[in-house]
């Protein structure tokens, strides 16, 4: 389960969200297969999703994040509910980058530093509001910077961070993300920037002390709101439906002459889905 610290900071003038999500990104990796650098390209996409889900407040509310780069992964796709259950996928789950001369994965590699980032936010019964952006540098927290500056108008700083051991599972995964409220002071903006470079090895604290005790090694002096997110796949049977009922009947029919079944596998987990000769002959009568 991973965990989310909310609190204000700075005379009540700015938000800070502490992210833990060690388990999320394991879960990604155990429905994906992700090579280490995926597995931190996604990973960092799906903690910073989770961070957006905080925003969505009634019950019904989604968002998806879409990064689009020229990066050797290929698209990223995330998306999350006001429940905040997150999912994600990779086009290319097993592409592999050398390690940067720092030792760090090479993130920018598989995302790519051209292309764009949209995030589709549905709320209620008004048309869904589309926001989109050029990638910055493909490392994923410049480029979520990006996007709240231009298409939100809101300042942020944050830091995300991936660290995979070994054997491919992650040890350490979260963020930290700090945003001034309307009206902050030029004081307290400018104390931002500096607060948020002490997170530079976030997946490093993560895999030590835990969110838990990033708030109460750095932010000791206040309380915080704790919330859980998880890796949880919303499709369903209606959803395979609905995609297969696109594709027609005979199609579907030929495919069960020649395999005896149409199989479907959900992009996001592991779910099967299958469908004999009567299932289809079934949904086309509706
Ligand atoms: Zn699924």
């Amino acid at each position: 389960m991973g965990k989310i610290y909310k609190t204000l900071i700075f005379d009540g003038e700015a938000s800070l969200s502490v992210l833990e999500t060690t388990d999320v990104v394991n879960t990604a990796i155990k429905y994906h297969k992700l090579t280490p650098v995926c597995a931190a390209a996604l990973g960092r996409t799906l903690t910073a999703t989770a961070f957006m889900s905080t925003g969505l407040k009634n019950e019904g509310d989604r968002l998806s994040v879409t990064i689009k780069g020229n990066g050797a992964g290929g698209t990223i796709i995330t998306s999350c509910d006001s429940k905040l259950n997150v999912r994600g996928r990779i086009d290319n789950p097993f592409a592999d980058a050398p390690l940067k001369q720092n030792g760090k994965l090479d993130v920018a590699a598989i995302v790519g530093n051209e292309g764009y980032m949209t995030v589709v936010k549905s709320m209620g019964l008004k048309e869904p509001y589309v926001g989109r952006c050029d990638l910055v540098s493909g490392e994923i927290a410049e480029d979520f910077a990006a996007y709240y500056a231009y298409s939100e108008q809101q300042p942020t700083a944050i830091a995300l961070g991936v660290l995979i051991g070994k054997d491919g599972k992650c040890v350490g995964a979260g963020g930290v993300v700090i945003q001034p409220l309307p009206g902050c002071s030029e004081t307290n903006i400018s104390k931002i920037e500096n607060e948020i470079s002490r997170f530079a090895n976030v997946s490093g604290l993560i895999s030590e002390i835990g969110g838990k005790g990033i708030c109460e090694k750095y932010f000791g002096e206040y309380s915080f709101e704790e919330y859980h997110t998880e890796y949880k796949c919303n499709c369903s049977k209606k959803y395979i439906d609905g995609v297969l009922l696109t594709l027609g009947k005979e199609e579907l029919l030929d495919t069960i002459k020649s395999v005896g079944k149409v199989e479907v596998n959900c992009e996001f987990c592991d779910k099967k889905y299958e469908y004999a000769e009567e299932d289809v002959l079934k949904l086309f009568e509706l």
